[in-house]
């Protein structure tokens, strides 16, 4: 990386920090970026920069908004007795999709994962079951199929099913180890509509 200057050095490592992003494609980026107008750039970074400080946490669900209660949750149409388990905000966006889903979500933000490092106390499962507290007629579990997911959905079944409201599971029809939000619509809306009681 010495055959670059110092301010091109820099790009390229800060743009190779990104998820699936290698030093090639770092690279490639990093000499795209460079080749941009400059309002071009102004405008990249000032909608980073933006979006970083306007995006928070939705106080219920757990989800990535900008109000401090995410259009979901302050929805009185959506049936707020039903609450669908989503391992991060972009499985809940996978399922929003879909159109068909008129509940509300909770966001657990990770899953369980021994290897990881990542136990019960590291997710948001002390929130969900608070949320239980409530009016609560289902929760439908829609974490991945992969371990950690299948792990994290046993783990919250044996914690909800001593409150009595009816928990599922969305059907396996979902590749193993498949990211929700890879897998199209229809098939999403075909494991929600098979679910499964736990
Ligand atoms: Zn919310």
């Amino acid at each position: 990386m010495e055959y670059y200057s110092r301010h091109i050095s820099a790009l390229i490592e800060e743009l190779s920090k990104l998820p699936g992003i290698g030093s090639k494609s770092a690279q490639r980026l990093a000499f795209h970026i460079l080749g941009m107008p400059k309002d071009q750039v102004n405008h990249l970074a000032d909608t980073l920069r933006s979006a970083r400080e306007h995006i928070q946490y939705c106080r219920v669900c757990g989800t990535l908004t900008d109000q401090e209660i995410c259009p979901i949750c302050s929805n009185p149409n959506r049936n707020h007795r039903q609450i669908m388990v989503v391992e991060n905000s972009r499985d809940l966006a996978a399922y929003e999709k879909t159109r068909k889903y008129e509940g509300v979500y909770h966001v657990l933000q990770g899953a369980i994962s021994p290897t990881l490092g990542i136990g019960p106390d590291d997710i948001r499962l002390k929130e969900l079951m608070r949320r239980l507290e409530g009016d609560v007629d289902e929760v439908i579990i829609a974490t991945n199929s992969g371990i950690e997911g299948e792990a994290t959905a046993m783990y919250i079944s044996r914690l909800v099913k001593p409150t009595g409201i009816r928990v599922s599971r969305i059907a396996s029809g979902v590749p193993v180890g498949g990211d929700l939000e890879y897998i199209d619509e229809v098939t999403l809306l075909r494991a929600l509509e098979g679910r499964v009681d736990l």
